[in-house]
């Protein structure tokens, strides 16, 4: 697939290489380049943070030079670019905050939105783009490497101290990958019991 991703920090910009690889990716990360780009190219999925700064100089000509002194403020302004990718014919558009709703009041206004802590189902059609919510994603695992996945003190049967016999680890930046299989996900687990 070819996916946009849109965030302002370059720990969730790395994570979005490995935890999307294997698709076509292009990473942005400010307010005015993805607005510039969602208008002239297409994407099968646009991924995109709530906060971000408006983060050009081309801001303070469209609007006015008054306002350049938000230009390096957060701002919850991803709601816009998916909007707007939903507009230019985007199949599929989540929002995904690495804030959880204690962080950042903006995050705080997702609590009912959310997709993944529901009991309805939570995936909005947008002109037919479905777009999902997601807050509180901030890690991605990744394999361990003192147990290179197997979950063991090899060659030893004890449980891998590293990564608790998980297999894997857990680091910092969202994993967008889980963002994206939700998104192409059509099962109804909200209806299940319990
Ligand atoms: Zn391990």
């Amino acid at each position: 697939m070819r996916i946009l991703v849109v965030d302002d920090n370059p720990i969730h910009r790395a994570s979005a290489e490995t935890t999307l690889s294997g698709h076509e990716v292009v990473i942005i990360s400010d307010y005015v380049s993805a607005e510039k780009t969602i208008n002239i190219e297409h994407f099968d999925a646009v991924l995109i943070d709530l906060l971000m700064p408006v983060g050009s100089l081309a801001w303070t000509t469209k609007a006015k030079k008054a306002l350049s002194q938000f230009l390096n403020q957060e701002m919850p302004i991803g709601w816009a670019l998916a909007l707007l990718a939903a507009l230019r014919g985007t199949k599929y558009v989540a929002i995904v905050s690495d804030d959880g709703h204690h962080d950042h009041p903006a995050s705080s206004t997702l609590d009912y939105l959310c997709y993944e802590y529901g009991h309805e189902d939570r995936r909005f059609n947008v002109n037919g783009t479905r777009l999902l919510l997601f807050n509180g994603m901030s890690k991605h695992p990744l394999k361990c490497t003192d147990c290179d996945g197997t979950e063991h003190r090899v060659p030893t049967p004890d449980l891998c101290q590293t990564c608790s016999g998980r297999g894997s680890v857990f680091i910092n930046g969202k994993n967008w990958g889980q963002a994206l299989e939700h998104l192409l996900d059509n099962t109804e687990w909200w209806k299940r019991d319990g």
